[in-house]
């Protein structure tokens, strides 16, 4: 894999707000079919550096690159707008608060952006939202509006609406952290599916059982610098760096 160009690649991520320093040169690879997982506290920088990769918080310094194109461009705002839109396309991203806009069903929240961006037809729309939902369990809910849904199944929802942009890469920052617990495993199951069929995802997350068994790579954030990454063999059973292992005896 290490002799492909990276697919997603963070060269010297730097970030500030005011006087704090956010992200403090921050490089990261990650490449086709790889599973990353970023760990840390609150505060460390991981929602900040995920949300960069689609230049939601635009860096203050750095690339981000996707594969051949440079996703934090300086261009005219038009140019910018338009560039900025065809990356996203690429771009799955579920967030710890499922974003379903609550005044549209299932089926309107999945083919609302492959309508829009893509311009696909109804039926071709329906067809995805249906493939989208089978894959998540979600088939049978299709009508329904998200008021309607539990916590671990909006989650699901909204990772099948991600997915019916068919994205290059996905994006997980806490997916399962607003879940009640009981709830967490049905969510935890559809990104190791993901995760089996070789899907490049970036999952920050504070549940190490759940890095350990689904990533290939775990990193450490520590007051906006990776302080440490690995396999998770070694990042969980035994991390080098003092600071992963005080982060880690109380994460555990
Ligand atoms: P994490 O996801 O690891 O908890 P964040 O990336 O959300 O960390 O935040 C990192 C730091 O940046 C925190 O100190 C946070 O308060 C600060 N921060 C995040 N967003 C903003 C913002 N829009 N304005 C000012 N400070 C921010
Ligand atoms: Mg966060």
């Amino acid at each position: 894999m290490t002799d492909q160009k990276p697919f997603v690649d963070i060269r010297h991520a730097k970030k500030s707000y005011g006087t704090l320093e956010v992200l403090k040169d921050i490089s990261l690879q990650v490449h086709r079919g790889e599973i990353v997982a970023i760990i840390g506290p609150s505060g460390s920088g991981k929602s900040t550096l995920l949300r960069a990769i689609n230049d939601l918080d635009p860096l203050s310094g750095g690339e981000i690159w996707l594969e051949d194109t440079q996703v934090n461009m300086d261009l005219p705002h038009r140019q910018y707008e338009k560039h900025i839109n065809e990356v996203r396309q690429n771009i799955g991203m579920v967030f710890q608060h499922f974003n379903l806009f609550p005044h549209l069903t299932v089926r309107e929240n999945i083919t609302l952006a492959p309508k829009l961006l893509k311009g696909i037809n109804d039926a071709e729309a329906n067809k995805l939202a249906e493939e989208q939902l089978a894959k998540v369990g979600m088939l049978e809910r299709i009508d329904y509006y998200p008021s309607q849904l539990s916590g671990g199944q909006k989650q699901r929802v909204a990772i099948a609406r991600a997915l019916a942009m068919k994205p290059k890469v996905m994006l997980f920052d806490e997916a399962t952290s607003a879940l009640d617990p009981e709830l967490v495993e049905e969510v935890n199951q559809v990104m190791k599916a993901l995760a089996e069929e070789h899907m490049t995802m970036i999952i920050v997350t504070h549940e190490m059982g759940f890095a350990e068994s689904v990533c290939d790579r775990v990193l450490f954030m520590d007051q906006g610098v990776v302080v440490e990454e690995g396999p998770p063999s070694v990042i969980f059973r035994n991390p080098q760096n003092e600071r992963t292992r005080n982060f880690l005896r109380k994460h555990l």
